[in-house]
């Protein structure tokens, strides 16, 4: 299976090796005056000094061969699914995205971040009131808290689908649950 690199600087997808101390041969077709014509060329020797992203530049620290560019792009690009809230996590380079079930949607457009801003909410308060809207953006912005959390943990290498982490993250819902309802 290959891996696809993504560059954690610019995004960019096109990945080169660079090799230092290498001994080039080339044929010569023909010389002129100053000035030499070449054929094929063979290169012999040399080590990987670095792979670096073909686009900005940026470099995989500390990964000198094969093997470890290999675990490296496949550790850096990675799918966690979690039971609870329906977490989904993709990491990609040093960044990811996160969705899930942890916010409460608008009962009237069933949009997130929606508080009292669609015209139904606006003169129906029959399924959500005006103040329960507004404590159900007050719970909805302390999820986001707990989606950059979850995530940034992710990316950092914290293993998040431990028994231990999963029963934290419900504690931290529950708290944030009964605080702002
Ligand atoms: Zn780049
Ligand atoms: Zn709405």
């Amino acid at each position: 299976m290959s891996v696809k690199f993504t560059c954690p600087g610019c995004g960019a997808h096109r990945l080169e090796e660079i090799m230092v101390n290498v001994t080039v041969a080339s044929e010569i077709i023909s010389v002129g005056e100053g000035d030499i014509e070449y054929g094929e060329q063979s290169n012999e020797d040399g080590v990987v000094d670095r792979y670096q992203c073909m686009g900005c530049g940026y470099i995989l620290s500390d990964i000198s061969d094969s093997e470890a560019l290999y675990d490296f792009l496949q550790g850096s690009s990675r799918r966690i699914e979690l039971d609870a809230y329906n977490i989904v996590i993709e990491i990609e380079g040093n960044g990811g995205t996160i969705t899930s079930d942890l916010h409460e949607s608008c009962p009237y457009c069933d949009q997130i971040h929606c508080v009292n801003d669609c015209d139904q909410s606006q003169y129906d308060s029959t399924q959500e009131t005006e103040e329960d809207a507004c404590k159900r953006g007050q719970f909805n912005a302390a999820m986001d808290g707990i989606e950059s959390f979850v995530l940034a943990q992710a990316c950092a290498g914290v293993d998040i689908t431990t028994p231990a982490f999963i029963c934290a993250l419900e504690t931290a819902f529950e708290s944030c649950a009964n605080r702002y309802s």
